[in-house]
């Protein structure tokens, strides 16, 4: 995601922030969020527990891709154990996505139809990968190219993936 939010327990309230529910649960995620991946869980036969939806709000806060090593570094007081067999199931449940890359830590962030389409910049030296946002120019230009490449090879595409690869600023 882009946005980034602290998350702090309680924000100031002005006069117009009205009475905000559930407080208790963290309002670090927004409900829409939270209703969509709960009810993505219940069609899985799972409930959003307490553990998960730290998991998700870690992962909401963040503008890239966690391992689960950074995950446990964000939020002190995750049980590895649990962050590991949590991420099975919001993964199965499709709120969180595994992203794929060439060493050895996986990574996991929200699934895009949850937190908006993005590409990604993968660094090719520290393996480090940040979220890119995606601009209209750039989906033009590949919506584009995905008709010419339907026209040729036959094939029908239902979404795309696009990864930046490269060196970032750190590694540069
Ligand atoms: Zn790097
Ligand atoms: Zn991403
Ligand atoms: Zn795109």
């Amino acid at each position: 995601m882009v946005a980034r939010r602290e998350l702090s327990p309680r924000e100031p309230a002005g006069e117009s922030a009205g009475e905000a529910m559930g407080e208790a649960m963290g309002e670090a995620i927004d409900d829409s969020l939270r209703q969509r991946a709960a009810s993505r869980l219940r069609s899985h036969r799972q409930r959003l527990t307490a553990g998960r939806e730290q998991l998700i709000e870690v992962l909401a806060a963040a503008d890239r891709p966690l391992t689960i090593p950074e995950i446990l570094q964000m939020r002190k007081g995750l049980a590895q154990s649990s962050v590991y067999r949590n991420l099975v199931i919001l993964e199965e449940s499709g709120v969180v996505h595994p992203v794929i890359t060439r060493d050895e830590f996986a990574r996991y962030e929200l699934a895009e139809d949850l937190t908006g389409h993005h590409h990604h910049l993968v660094c090719a030296t520290c393996g480090r990968l940040e979220d890119l946002p995606a601009t209209p120019a750039l989906e033009k230009s590949v919506a584009a190219s995905i008709v010419l490449a339907e026209r040729t090879s036959g094939f029908r595409t239902e979404h795309h993936r696009l990864d930046l690869v490269g060196v970032c600023a750190d590694c540069s």
